[in-house]
């Protein structure tokens, strides 16, 4: 080791910096964070250096360097263009025990300056030991990259803990433990994420409960993996996805969003495979809702990270609800991180705009599903059924379909397909008319993405002439029409009904 790290405190501290130039208000700048009292000497200086000086930030001699200005300096930094100059100072400097640095020159130096990342209190300093500077630069960008923006916030906050956590645990291995268990944890992890209220309340639980309930507190993150595109998952997505010890997943999660989680992570797969028979288990796991249900509350009360990751958004027809109902029932921790919905997801690959101005000024989503029938192929129990279950009410199995029928709306179906003919019946029955344009987007923001147009009365055939695969969305509404225009993605734009007039909407 050549060098000693050190931080040092130069709070009102004499430091000396010898130079004007661009070197030197860098050197300014980065001291100034420190509350030191800064004297810059120098024959001429940079505009901001005099405007810092006037607004008396630090104090300036114009003019050569005189042995003189050494005295009471703490540190040194020379700068000057001019190396015997800048040699001189440092073996003046070096005899009267001040350490100094030159910039540039770290032969002449007593100390060197690493790169910093500084995320206040929160500093992490690399040095290759003046062998290569761009390389410690580099090496910090990945640093930077790797540490969230927000560590120096958790920082402080973790100083503000310590005053409750002596209060209230004697015990300093128990005080150890509890900060183990709040950087370790959720609490943490909510910080980081912006949640600070939501940190604090499970640190003021882990504070209330014993050292065994302490080590046991995992948590679940339900997270919306998105319509198929993995590059639709948010970045707390990704997080959750990287931080988590088990992953318990429905069938809809596409491969290659998870392919982003953490490689140790457990895989658990809770989805029913197309046409298993209603409480049978399709992977590891069960896949009865009450089955996903005890999987999650015994997997995060043995401490694990859980991330419960659904297709979409888990709380758009994703049972997400329920989930959650069970796990505050059970009082395990959660958070949820949203999705993007299929529905906004695959009408913007298609090219639909699901509002606008001139066509439609509403959007409804709704389950082409109704409870205690068939499932399509591939679309099964577990991504979600149409009635609110577990105490909630029975809502009926019709929609309101003279709200979706009429005009200026648009109307999106999940799961609507095989009862595709049955939803076009009910709109034409509430007055829809015939021509309303209709859309079908199949495997929507992935490769495989197929989109077919036609007018309501006609989508029923064209569907069953175009043999799309599951998952697919029925959009109804006059912005359908626009996808002619605006399709963009893939082989956009693929089959419109032959003999259609799309133009004449109502
Ligand atoms: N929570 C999910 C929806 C689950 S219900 C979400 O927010 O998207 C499952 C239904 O979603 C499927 O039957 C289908 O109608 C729709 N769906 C999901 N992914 C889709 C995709 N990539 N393209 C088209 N429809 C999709």
């Amino acid at each position: 080791m050549n060098y000693f790290p050190v931080f040092f405190d130069l709070s009102g501290q004499k430091v000396l910096i010898v130079g004007g130039g661009d070197v030197a208000l860098r050197k300014v700048s980065l001291l100034e964070r420190t509350g030191a009292a800064i004297t810059v000497v120098a024959p001429e200086i940079t505009p901001e250096l005099a405007a810092r000086a006037a607004a008396g930030t630090l104090k300036l001699a114009m003019r050569e360097f005189e042995p003189a200005d050494l005295d009471g300096a703490r540190l040194v930094i020379v700068a000057t263009s001019r190396r015997a100059v800048n040699r001189w100072i440092a073996k003046l400097s070096d005899s009267r025990s001040i350490p100094v640095n030159v910039v540039d020159d770290a032969q002449a130096s007593r100390f060197i300056v690493p790169a910093i990342i500084d995320r206040d209190p929160v500093l992490v300093a690399v040095s290759t030991g003046g062998a290569s500077p761009v390389l410690a630069r580099r090496l910090r960008e990945r640093l930077e990259a790797l540490i969230p923006s927000r560590i120096g916030a958790l920082a402080s906050w973790l100083r503000a803990l310590r005053k409750p956590a002596r209060e209230k645990l004697r015990d300093s291995d128990e005080r150890r433990r509890f900060f183990e268990t709040v950087v370790d944890g959720p609490a943490a992890r909510r910080f980081i994420e912006g949640d600070n209220q939501g940190a604090q309340r499970i640190a003021q639980q882990l504070l209330a409960t014993t050292r065994s309930a302490q080590r046991a507190a995992g948590d679940v993150t339900l997270v919306g993996a998105g319509p198929g595109d993995p590059e639709l998952l948010t970045l707390k997505a990704l997080r959750a996805l990287q931080d988590a010890d088990v992953i318990l997943y429905d069938r809809l999660v596409p491969a290659a969003v998870l392919d982003l989680a953490r490689r140790d992570a457990a895989r658990i797969c809770v989805g029913k495979a197309a046409g298993t028979p209603a409480g049978k288990a399709a992977g590891a796991g069960g896949s009865t809702q009450e089955e996903i249900n005890a999987l999650l509350i015994e997997l995060a009360a043995q401490g694990k990270r859980v991330v419960r990751l659904k297709g979409g958004d888990p709380f758009v027809f994703g049972r997400g609800g329920e989930e959650l109902q069970a796990l505050a029932k059970a009082r395990i921790n959660f958070s949820v991180v949203p999705g993007i919905t299929a529905a906004l997801g695959a009408a913007a690959y298609a090219g639909i705009p699901l509002t606008h101005r001139d066509f439609a000024h509403s959007v409804t989503f709704v389950t082409g599903h109704a409870q205690g029938e068939g499932h399509a192929q591939g679309e099964g129990r577990a991504q979600g059924e149409g009635r609110a279950r577990g105490g909630g009410k029975d809502l009926g199995q019709e929609p309101d379909w003279r709200a979706l029928a009429m005009p200026g709306a648009t109307a999106v179906f999940y799961m609507g397909l095989t009862r595709l003919n049955h939803i076009v019946e009910k709109l034409l029955e509430h007055g829809a008319p015939a021509t309303r344009p209709a859309g079908i987007i199949a495997q929507g923001t992935t490769a495989n993405q197929r989109v077919i147009t036609a007018t309501l009365a006609a989508i029923g055939g064209a569907a069953s002439d175009a043999n799309l695969e599951s998952p697919a969305l029925l959009v109804v509404g006059d912005v359908v029409a626009l996808h002619s225009t605006l399709a963009w993605f893939g082989a956009a734009a693929e089959v419109t009904a032959a003999g259609i007039d799309l133009s004449q909407t109502a």
